[in-house]
């Protein structure tokens, strides 16, 4: 039986979890950028004009807190220079790749042997060369995060929550590749080092949670735990509460509780580059939005948006913004020429009417944005102060500790724009700690 989380919404769900996984013709070129992880960047380990062959790696960093990066087609690298990051929106370096058509496979990752599927340092030596990291969105490298909860982490608990609404790549793997998924979390157990994993899936999605019951999961190491629907119960905390009853202090994480979580792709994508000697180069995208064919499709990493949107058919009616992501914590795109990157899971396309900002946002002082943020945060005063600079009681209000869910911008009548203050908020923060730790340093020197 799960544990309930304080706050939380029920938005529309929205979802098309009955669309099979599909695939459009693959982009005559595609942009990688050199950063699709938090941590240090990748440099180039190939030059303009190299042949490359899918799945080779083409960019890694020796700093431990790295994933590496590979091609997603074959053919010939005509470009390594800065272009527009989907996320990050400024432009980062990257390498583009000619398609040649032929998807020849890079072979350098053969499937681990019967004892390296037992062995921890194997699995997670192989989890790093294949670039797996975080494809809930958050791209932290899955290698540092196992290794680091190593002797810390008795609990590991599987994300299948997947709450925002849209996005089915998560639900449609489950239903897909529930004996691959499996072995995949089973894999990612050994690595940690604990007897059992914890399956959190919200009841949205019985007739998977149906489907693994029924592969006795057992045998794998693996739980399923059927969690109420209501997000954000994705999220990294709320999975810990909801699994195992201990709260992630403010500015804490799961491992400081005992707690590990790994998203559903991610597993899967373990699963890959261990059986099947296969880096991670694609995952599911949703596609929704009334502005566009709902779909899910399978996207290699690099393909521009834009080529995805022409060949689900272009856009049915007028367009009036594009999300990444999923439309509770996802980023407005800006250029459709960007590639893809590993931790988008949603091409969300909206007319104007799926609009819910207004011209004068007014604060009526109901309270409802305190009632739903599962942090126990104040955002209208958090939002007050954000807005006047007042830096010390930002801080005393927590800014820093919202996580950025909109659970209050969407419970919010006045429709005040509370999610992107807060996140500009922390921004604002972590600017001005630089700037009093600059002073102090300087002081210091005189
Ligand atoms: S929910 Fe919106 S209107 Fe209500 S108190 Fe919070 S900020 Fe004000
Ligand atoms: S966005 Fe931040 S303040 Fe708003 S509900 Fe989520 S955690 Fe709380």
């Amino acid at each position: 039986m799960p544990f309930k989380y304080y706050g939380g919404v029920h938005p529309d769900e929205m979802k098309q979890p009955h669309l099979a996984v599909s695939t459009i013709p693959q982009p005559s070129q595609v942009v990688i950028p050199l950063q699709m992880h938090i941590g240090a960047p990748c440099q180039p380990l190939v030059k303009v004009g190299d042949q490359v062959t899918m799945g080779q790696k083409i960019g890694d960093n020796p700093a431990p807190l790295c994933a590496p990066i590979h091609a997603t087609v074959s053919g010939k690298v005509v470009a390594i220079e800065p272009r527009r990051h989907c996320v990050v929106g400024d432009l980062v370096p990257s390498i583009v790749i000619e398609n040649d058509g032929l998807d020849t496979p890079c072979t350098d990752l053969a499937p681990l042997t019967e004892e390296e599927l037992k062995n921890p340092e194997a699995i997670i030596q192989r989890i790093r060369e294949a670039g797996v990291v975080g494809m809930g969105g958050a791209m932290f490298p899955t290698h540092f995060k196992i290794q680091g909860g190593r002797g810390k982490v008795d609990t590991l608990i599987i994300n299948g929550a997947e709450c925002e609404p849209y996005l089915n790549g998560d639900h449609r793997t489950m239903l897909e590749h529930p004996v691959e998924l499996l072995k995949g979390i089973e894999l990612v157990r050994i690595a940690q080092g604990v007897d059992t994993a914890y399956y959190g899936i919200e009841e949205n999605k019985q007739d998977a949670i149906d489907l693994l019951n029924s592969l006795n999961p057992e045998q794998y190491g693996v739980v399923i735990v059927p969690e109420k629907v209501k997000y954000p119960q994705g999220a990294e905390k709320m999975q810990v509460k909801a699994n195992t009853n201990r709260e992630v202090k403010p500015g804490g994480i799961p491992s400081g509780v005992g707690c590990n979580v790994v998203s559903t792709f991610t597993a899967y994508s373990v699963y890959r580059a261990c059986y099947e000697g296969r880096p991670l180069i694609e995952r599911v995208l949703s596609v929704g939005g009334s502005a566009i064919e709902p779909a899910n499709v399978l996207i290699r990493f690099g393909t521009p948006i834009q080529h995805v949107i022409d060949n689900l058919g272009g856009f049915k009616r007028p367009i009036d913004r594009i999300v990444l992501g999923g439309p509770m914590m996802g980023f407005a795109s800006f250029d459709q020429s960007c590639g893809l990157i590993k931790g988008i899971s949603g091409l969300l396309c909206f007319t104007e009417d799926e609009n819910r900002d207004v011209e004068h946002p007014t604060c009526i002082r109901c309270g409802k944005c305190i009632e739903v943020c599962p942090m126990k945060l104040q955002p209208i005063h958090m939002y007050m102060y954000t807005q006047k600079k007042d830096y010390e009681a930002m801080q005393k209000f927590h800014v820093m500790d919202c996580f950025e869910c909109g659970s209050c911008t969407y419970n919010c009548p006045g429709r005040l724009p509370l999610t992107p203050t807060f996140k500009m908020g922390k921004a604002m923060l972590k600017a001005n700690d630089a700037k009093m730790r600059a002073k102090a340093e300087a002081a210091e020197k005189k």
